[in-house]
C-alpha cells in the first residue's frame, strides 16, 4: 500500500514561478509513489487575514493552477481545509492535550506577534495544532519540508506522541520528506518571490507579459554598461536561467563575465526559456478556464472523499478519549 502524503497551502490566488519551483512542481512528481492529499489551507489564512473579500475567487485561481501545472484529481485529494469542519473537531481535542509553553515559544509565533501586534489572535497561537489536525486526521505518515519547517513538523510529532500516550495509539507519527525546495528570489533580486512584494512572474501571464516582466528583472548591480564584464555569481538572472537551462549555465557564465552577452539579451533568452517551459501548463489552463464549474466538482469531491478517511479518524478518537 502506498503511503499517504499530506501539503497544503495558504490561498494566494493565481500562483507564480516561486510557488511553481519552490513546491508545486514537486508535488506533481510525488503523485506517481504517495497517496497525496493536498489541500487550500483557508482555516489557517485566517490567523492573518482581515479581509476575506478575496478569498473564494483566491481558492478559484489557485486551484485552476494546480490542475493546470498537473495534480490530478484522479491520483490526489485536492480539497479545502473548512469543506472537512471535522479538522476544527480535532483541532479542539487536540488542544486539550498540547502544552501552551510548547505553543508559546514557536519561533513563527513571535515573529506573527511583531509582524502584526494589531491582531495577536488566539487563532496564531493554536495553529501549530491546527496543523497537526490537518495532518494526523488523514493519518498522513510523510509531510514534504523544507528545511526551516522541520521544527513545526517535530512539535506535530510531539503532539502526536502525546496523544497516543495518554490515551492510545491512534495516529502515527508523521515524517518530513526533506526536499530541497529552492528559494526563489523575485525579480527585485533581493526577496523571496512573492505577490505582496510584487517581485513575482504569475505562472498564467501570457507569453508577452512575461517577457516585459522579465525585463524588469534587477540584474547584476555593478554591470552599468554593455562592455562591462558582468557577475553572474551576485545576479539574480543567472540564478533563475539555473531553473530553466541547466545545462548552459556554464557557458553562459563566460558569456557574462567576458561581456559576449548583454543583460537585455539574457532577460530575452530567459523569457523564452520560462514561455517554453509553462507553455503547456497555459494551454491546460486556457481549457480549464473554460469550465468553471469543474473546478468545484473536483473540490466537492475532494472534500467528500477527504471527509469519508476523517469521519473514520474522528470516530476512532473519540472512542479512545473517551468520549463515545
Ligand atoms: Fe546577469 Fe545575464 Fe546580465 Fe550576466 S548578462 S549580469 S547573467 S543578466
Amino acid at each position: 500500500m502506498r503511503r499517504r502524503i499530506f501539503s497544503g497551502a495558504r490561498p494566494t490566488g493565481r500562483q507564480h514561478l516561486g510557488n511553481y519551483l519552490g513546491a508545486l512542481q514537486n508535488w506533481v512528481n510525488l503523485q506517481s509513489d504517495y497517496d497525496c492529499v493536498y489541500c487550500v489551507v483557508d482555516i489557517h489564512a485566517l490567523t492573518t487575514l482581515e479581509d476575506t473579500s478575496s478569498l473564494q475567487k483566491n481558492i478559484y485561481d489557485m486551484v485552476l493552477d494546480w490542475l493546470a501545472v498537473g495534480l490530478d484529481p484522479r491520483k490526489s485529494i485536492l480539497f479545502v481545509q473548512s469543506h472537512v469542519p471535522e479538522v476544527t473537531e480535532l483541532h479542539t481535542l487536540l488542544s486539550m492535550v498540547t502544552p501552551l509553553s510548547w505553543l508559546l515559544r514557536v519561533p513563527t509565533f513571535k515573529d506573527k506577534v511583531k509582524m502584526q501586534p494589531q491582531n495577536v489572535n488566539y487563532g496564531l497561537v493554536g495553529y501549530p495544532v491546527l496543523m497537526t489536525s490537518d495532518i494526523v486526521l488523514y493519518k498522513a505518515e510523510v509531510v514534504p519540508v523544507g528545511e526551516d519547517q522541520l521544527p513545526h513538523l517535530e512539535l506535530a510529532r510531539e503532539i502526536v506522541r502525546r496523544f497516543n500516550h495518554l490515551f492510545a495509539p491512534t495516529f502515527p507519527e508523521p515524517e518530513g520528506k526533506l526536499t530541497n525546495f529552492p528559494l526563489v528570489i523575485g525579480l527585485d533580486g533581493k526577496d523571496k518571490m512573492s505577490k505582496q512584494l510584487g517581485n513575482d512572474i504569475e505562472l498564467a501571464l501570457s507569453a508577452e507579459e512575461t517577457v516585459t516582466r522579465v525585463k524588469e528583472a534587477v540584474t547584476d548591480p555593478e554591470r552599468r554598461y554593455r562592455k562591462d564584464p558582468g557577475h553572474p555569481n551576485i545576479c539574480n538572472v543567472y540564478r533563475l536561467h539555473g531553473y530553466f537551462d541547466p545545462f548552459r549555465q556554464e557557458e553562459l557564465a563566460q558569456e557574462c563575465k567576458s561581456a559576449a552577452i548583454g543583460c537585455v539579451d539574457c532577460k530575452l533568452k530567459l523569457a523564452e526559456e520560462i514561455n517554453e517551459t509553462l507553455s503547456p501548463f497555459r494551454e491546460r489552463r486556457a481549457e480549464l478556464e473554460k469550465k468553471p464549474q469543474y473546478i468545484k466538482e473536483v473540490l466537492a469531491d475532494g472534500a467528500a472523499r477527504a471527509r469519508t478517511i476523517a469521519r473514520e479518524t474522528m470516530r476512532e478518537v473519540k472512542e479512545n478519549m473517551g468520549l463515545i
